[in-house]
This record gives C-alpha cells, structure tokens and sequence, in this order.
C-alpha cells in the first residue's frame, strides 16, 4: 500500500470507530503552537490505549513521556474517576502545555505529572509507594526503553499490562547491526520482552497516519 492509502484507511478508521473530539483536537492544535513536536500516538493508537486501560480494569496507569498529554488523556478517560495516571516527562514547557491540556479535556483531577529525567522519577515512585501500577505506557526516550521496562515489571503485579511504543521504526527494528541509539535501545527492550521469565509479550507491526511502525504489548508473569 502506497502511504496515500493508508492515510485513507486511518482516516476511514477514525472516522468509523473513534470520531472527532474538540477537546483532544484543541490540545494538539495548542501544542503545535507552544513548539512541541508532532510525535504522539494516532488517534487510533489513542483509543487502543484507552480500550486497554478499560479491558485491564485499571485504576492506577503509569505512562513515560507525556508530550502535550494526548495520550495521557486517552488513558485517563479509560480509568474511574477515582483512577490515576502518574506521568513523566522531562521538558517543563511539555508539562506545562500538557496540563493546560488536560486540564480541557477535564481530566486533570486523575493526573500527576512528575517532571523530570524518568530514571530519575521512577525510584521515586517506588519509594513513595505508588505501585503497584494496573498499566504502563511506555513512550519516551527510546534508548532507556529497556531500563523502562525493568522499572514496569517492579513497579507493576502479575496481571499489570504493559505497552510499549514505537517498535518497528520503519523495519530498522529489525537490522541487528543497526547504528541508531533509539533502534538500538527498542531491540534491547523487544529482547528482553522476549526473554525475560516474568514478561510474556508480543508486537504488532502498525502503518498508518504515522507510517510504518509497531507497537508492543505484555502482560507481567
Ligand atoms: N506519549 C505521548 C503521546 O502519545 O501523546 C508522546 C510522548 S513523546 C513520543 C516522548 C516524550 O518523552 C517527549 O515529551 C519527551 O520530552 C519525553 N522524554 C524524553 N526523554 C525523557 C526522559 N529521559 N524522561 C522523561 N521524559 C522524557
């Protein structure tokens, strides 16, 4: 399929079976315009994360990398009111737009963000005894994916779902001698999803509005 014609699927996808909403909409509209770059998950991606978050039953979701929070809103929207979504991201200026964000999409109430480097933050979820977490969402700096990973697994329960973005890199993914840190940093992760006793995963390799690419999906032994 030529890229024309998997725009027109995603298009005709989101048109079927997720629609418009003024709110997200506004959100990435404000977060071009503050500079922040166009990297979030489709709006299919989105709802795939909010499906999840209902399917798990999950109240308390965990996501690295927040942007302009369009996915954090999705997820939010997919837990209870008495739900909570902790998510980390380094920029202040993305944090910022992305509370004006949920803040509009009226979801704020359930989001913590915690600024900062996430290696950084994650211990301290730890300490401050925000675990265990129903669901992870992995989608920051590719090259600590693994080390992501690792910080689900401990900070999460057998059962605890966990999603991992960005995993086909146009088919780079899957060249071993590959010179890209971020490659290089999702093959690690896929290697340990893929041997690491207390994670049963797969992948799915995705096209669309964003091109070719893939997303990760395991659940905690
Ligand atoms: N999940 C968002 C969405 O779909 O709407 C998109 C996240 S974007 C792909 C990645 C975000 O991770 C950026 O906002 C970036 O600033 C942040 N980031 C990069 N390195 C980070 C780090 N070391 N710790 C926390 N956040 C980081």
């Amino acid at each position: 399929p030529t890229a024309a014609n998997q725009r027109a699927v995603d298009r005709y996808l989101v048109d079927t079976l997720v629609g418009d909403d003024a709110d997200l909409a506004q959100g990435l509209a404000d977060a071009a315009a503050a500079g922040l770059p166009a990297i979030e998950v489709t709006p299919l991606g989105g709802k795939l994360l909010h499906l999840l978050a209902r399917m798990a039953g999950a109240k308390r979701v965990l996501e690295v990398g927040t942007l302009g929070g369009y996915s954090t809103t999705w997820l939010a929207r997919g837990i209870p009111d008495d739900g909570r979504v902790v998510t980390l991201e380094l920029e202040p200026h993305h944090a910022e737009v992305a509370r004006a964000n949920l803040e509009r999409a009226g979801v704020s109430e359930k989001v913590e963000i915690v600024v900062g480097r996430a290696v950084d933050s994650l211990p301290k979820l730890a300490e401050r005894g925000d675990a265990p977490f129903d669901l992870v969402f992995i989608d920051a700096d590719k090259e600590s994916n693994a080390t992501y990973l690792d910080w689900a697994v401990r900070l999460g329960r057998p059962g605890t779902v966990i999603v991992v973005d960005n995993v086909g890199r146009a088919g780079e993914v899957a060249n071993p001698g590959t010179t890209d840190p971020m490659v290089q940093g999702t093959r690690r992760a896929l290697e340990l999803l893929g041997s690491d006793p207390r994670l049963d995963a797969t992948a799915l390799q995705t096209v669309g509005a964003k091109g070719w690419d893939g997303v990760a999906l395991a659940i905690v032994t």
